[in-house]
């Protein structure tokens, strides 16, 4: 999707499936709709999956250790998960999606922003599509979601979280301040608990606080970039857009080169170019990367791929060299190692900041230097062009590189 399309009002939706694995599982067991049901594995230090809304009324919640949900809710019906019926129905469920538009981003198994600015004339209002999804999913496939709408991703996510479950929630364009100004700072993508108590001591409380507030006193409490961010959101500005490249919660970018080469220093500034790449994409649809990982094709077409995982989601194109060069760095090293045909780095795992808030503080302190420094580069270059930046060792001349 081109980005002169965020010139345009756009009409996002966000449809997120109630509680997926849960709803799953009761297809084929309807004598447990309305009981307390946990999907996870009940030993060991495994966590929950997912909870129905009867458990969640007792305090359970995803990613929560097992043992601590079972002192919850003694109770509850554990079923272990079936991933191969959950991938099956998110198929399904995305295939509904489609039919409406191919503007579709998938987030996760249940979960995708659908951009339905074009598809009004075909299938009417935004909340008339989003009505519509949801019988579809209810009908044909069992499943109940919540959709939220909105001018923008971030505004039509808060819409949907506020619905749930089986809700519809629109916020007109025209509404969107109104929406979003009562609510906690914490709605903010990117705000976590150090950044949230950090404005607590200067009395900002809500979203409307922060758009009241002088842009300067932001950008000194939260840093340059971090504070543009939070004062943009807060006056209802957000450009992402709705990305349908990225497949599987991922992005990656390779390169194929016309002549097999093993000279390190060229394929490091490889993944240097490609991790800026990467680096740019994601801030441009607002995510973070949980993972990052190296592909190589050598001469004789043999592929191999090596990956880490982050302690820190990260957008940082810093943060996502560091990681795949370390990759390259080890791959060279091994026994394995010969002339390589191409090179490719992805980011994986792909969250949203505001999924993660509540865990990590994304604003800490020396992560930041490095977003800050990453965002004012794309300022200049969605002014200037591509090349207006280049690191100053990416010099040599390119082939084009191929999208993954
Ligand atoms: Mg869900």
């Amino acid at each position: 999707m081109s980005e002169s399309m965020n010139n345009q009002r756009r009409s996002i939706l966000h449809v997120d499936l109630d509680a997926f694995f849960v709803s799953a599982e009761l297809l084929t067991r309807p004598e447990l709709i309305g009981e307390q049901v946990i999907v996870g594995y009940p030993k060991g230090r495994s966590v929950v999956l997912s909870a129905s809304y009867e458990t969640r009324k007792l305090g359970v919640r995803s990613a929560m250790p097992m043992s601590q949900a079972i002192r919850l809710a003694p109770k509850a019906t554990i079923i272990s998960p079936s991933h191969s019926l959950y991938s099956s129905l998110s198929k399904q469920v995305m295939e509904i999606f489609r039919s409406f538009t191919p503007q579709v981003q998938q987030l996760s198994v249940d979960e995708a922003f659908l951009d339905v600015t074009g598809a009004s004339r075909m299938f009417g209002s935004a909340e008339e599509i989003a009505q519509a999804i949801k019988t579809r999913l209810k009908e044909e496939l069992g499943l109940p979601a919540t959709v939220g709408g909105a001018s923008t991703k971030f505004v039509a996510k808060i819409a949907s979280t506020s619905a749930k479950p089986d809700g519809l929630r629109i916020i007109p364009h025209g509404e969107t301040l109104d929406f979003l100004h009562p609510l906690p700072i914490r709605a903010l993508w990117g705000i976590g608990p150090v950044a949230g108590k950090s404005l607590h001591e200067f009395g900002i409380q809500t979203v409307g606080d922060i758009a009241n507030t002088d842009l300067k006193v932001l950008q000194r409490v939260l840093g340059e970039a971090s504070g543009n961010r939070a004062w943009e959101l807060a006056h209802g500005i957000d450009t992402s857009f709705v990305d349908t490249e990225v497949i599987d919660h991922s992005i990656g970018h390779e390169r194929t080169y016309e002549i097999d080469t093993d000279n390190f220093e060229q394929l490091q500034k490889e993944i240097l170019d490609l991790s800026r790449k990467i680096g740019q994409r994601l801030r441009k649809i607002g995510h973070l990367a949980g993972t990052v990982s190296i592909k190589v094709k050598f001469y004789d077409f043999k592929v191999v791929t090596r990956s880490h995982t982050l302690e820190i989601p990260t957008d940082s194109d810093t943060e996502i060299y560091k990681t795949a060069g370390e990759l390259l760095k080890e791959l060279s090293a091994s026994a394995i190692w010969r002339k390589v045909r191409l090179i490719g780095v992805r980011a994986e795992q792909l969250t949203l900041p505001g999924e993660l808030a509540v865990q990590l503080d994304l604003w800490d302190a020396p992560k930041q230097v490095h977003k800050d420094v990453d965002t004012v580069t794309d300022k200049i270059r969605d002014k200037f062009g591509n090349t207006a930046i280049v690191p100053a060792r990416l010099s040599t001349a390119r082939e084009p590189e191929q999208e993954g």
